[in-house]
């Protein structure tokens, strides 16, 4: 069932994008609690520090103890007094440097940033502590890289987690919907069956009265045959013309009924030109009766069943044939657009009050009943085209004028 695997990639688009989102929220939440966390410990530590008494501590067996952070001691001239780093001993000041700035105006503060000596970012705190003669900065300092470590460290169980969550979720899905979609499934079958029984019936029903027909036809034409009689005669020319509108009516019929079982469509590439051509072949003696000029403008391609086109541009043209005038003119234009194609066909005939305009796509309606049964006419052709029409989203539009024409535009 085409909507239920459809109704299933959908929400299955929605959860992954729910857990895409969440996973990127969680980590982006994830990296800055890391990064507070780092913070508030830089700060401890330098308080920490800064409450010992230097003659007695060993600062770097101190910062030993954790490796990644690391403590400086700066005497009031910017030199370094102690560094828990014994590599990078050096002779620049440090007075410059914006935390220990911040120190010396009493308003410390967490700055983060590149560390010349070490050639990497760090959290860097620093305050200002008196000593019995002067004054040291006390700074301590974690390498931004071991805190971006803890989120590469608890990646792989994020993505566990949000696997199994995903796994879940497609599992609980997938259930939901079968459960959803049963009772759809169950119309959906009675419809094809209901459509099939119907096809089956229009089928078997339209095969039964041809055949008592195709003998009607062959009784009359051999009684025509054995008969002079002009009465006669031309009683059996009206049974001969009536059996074969009935053929016509039991024909429409069934293409109508096929129509509204709407067919699985297989579409081709077709041209239109060569369709009405096609037309034109069939209808040419009636055109010629009639003394019809019939007039092609431009082709195009059209993607549809090669039946459907024919069955509409048959019934179209045969319109515009059956409700023109003697001598008139059928132009039949084809225009390709960028995106769409459009059918025109315009005849010089009787034409359609307005106020029946809107109603002849309607099954057996006739403007003119007599007319249109003289002519051969069942009534059900417009409603064929505007079946096919719907069934692949085009639009069917009229323009008529009382004894001036009429032109049907279909947008394909
Ligand atoms: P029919 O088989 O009677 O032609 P249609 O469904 O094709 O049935 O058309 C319905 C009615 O619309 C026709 O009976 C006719 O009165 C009117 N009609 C259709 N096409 C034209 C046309 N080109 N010019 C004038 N009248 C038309």
């Amino acid at each position: 069932m085409k909507v239920k695997k459809r109704l299933f990639w959908f929400t299955t688009l929605i959860i992954f994008i729910g857990l895409c989102s969440l996973f990127v929220v969680s980590v982006y939440f994830n990296h800055t609690n890391n990064h507070n966390i780092a913070r508030n410990n830089v700060v401890e530590i330098t308080r920490l520090v800064a409450n010992m008494h230097f003659d007695d501590v060993d600062i770097e067996e101190f910062a030993a103890l954790d490796s990644n952070i690391r403590i400086t001691v700066i005497a009031s001239d910017g030199s370094i007094v102690a560094e828990s780093n014994p590599w990078i001993w050096g002779t620049t000041n440090h007075l410059t440097r914006p935390e220990i700035q911040a120190a010396a105006v009493g308003i410390p503060e967490v700055h983060i940033r590149f560390s010349e000596s070490l050639q990497t970012n760090f959290i860097y705190y620093a305050l200002r502590v008196d000593t019995s003669e002067s004054y040291v900065f006390v700074r301590a300092a974690i390498p931004v890289a071991s805190v971006n470590a803890y989120l590469v460290q608890s990646l792989p169980l994020f993505l566990a987690i949000m696997l199994m969550v995903a796994f879940l979720c497609f599992a609980v899905n997938r259930t939901l919907i079968d459960r959803i979609t049963r009772p759809f499934d169950s119309i959906i079958n009675e419809n094809r069956i209901n459509a099939k029984r119907r096809e089956e019936f229009f089928a078997n029903a339209s095969h039964e009265l041809k055949t008592p027909l195709t003998a009607i036809k062959g009784f009359t034409e051999l009684t025509a045959i054995n008969n002079k009689d002009e009465t006669i005669r031309k009683y059996i020319n009206s049974i001969t013309r009536e059996t074969e509108r009935m053929s016509t009516l039991i024909g429409d019929m069934l293409k109508l009924s096929e129509l509204e079982s709407v067919p699985e469509i297989m579409p081709t590439k077709i041209s239109l030109l060569g369709v009405v051509n096609e037309v034109y072949e069939t209808m040419s003696t009636a055109i010629i009766e009639k003394n019809i000029e019939f007039i092609v403008i431009g082709d195009g391609i059209i993607m549809a069943e090669q039946g459907h086109i024919y069955e509409l541009v048959k019934n179209l043209i045969e319109n515009a044939v059956r409700y023109n005038v003697q001598g008139g003119k059928i132009t039949v234009s084809i225009k390709a657009g960028r995106k769409n194609m459009r059918l025109v066909i315009a005849d010089t005939g009787i034409g359609i009050p307005d106020e029946e305009q809107s109603r002849i796509f309607e099954r057996f309606y006739r403007v003119e009943k007599s007319r249109s049964q003289q002519s051969g006419g069942t009534g059900l052709g417009l409603a064929i085209v505007k079946h096919i029409c719907a069934l692949y989203g085009w639009k069917l539009s009229v323009e008529s004028s009382i004894g001036i024409g009429t032109e049907v535009t279909v947008d394909m």
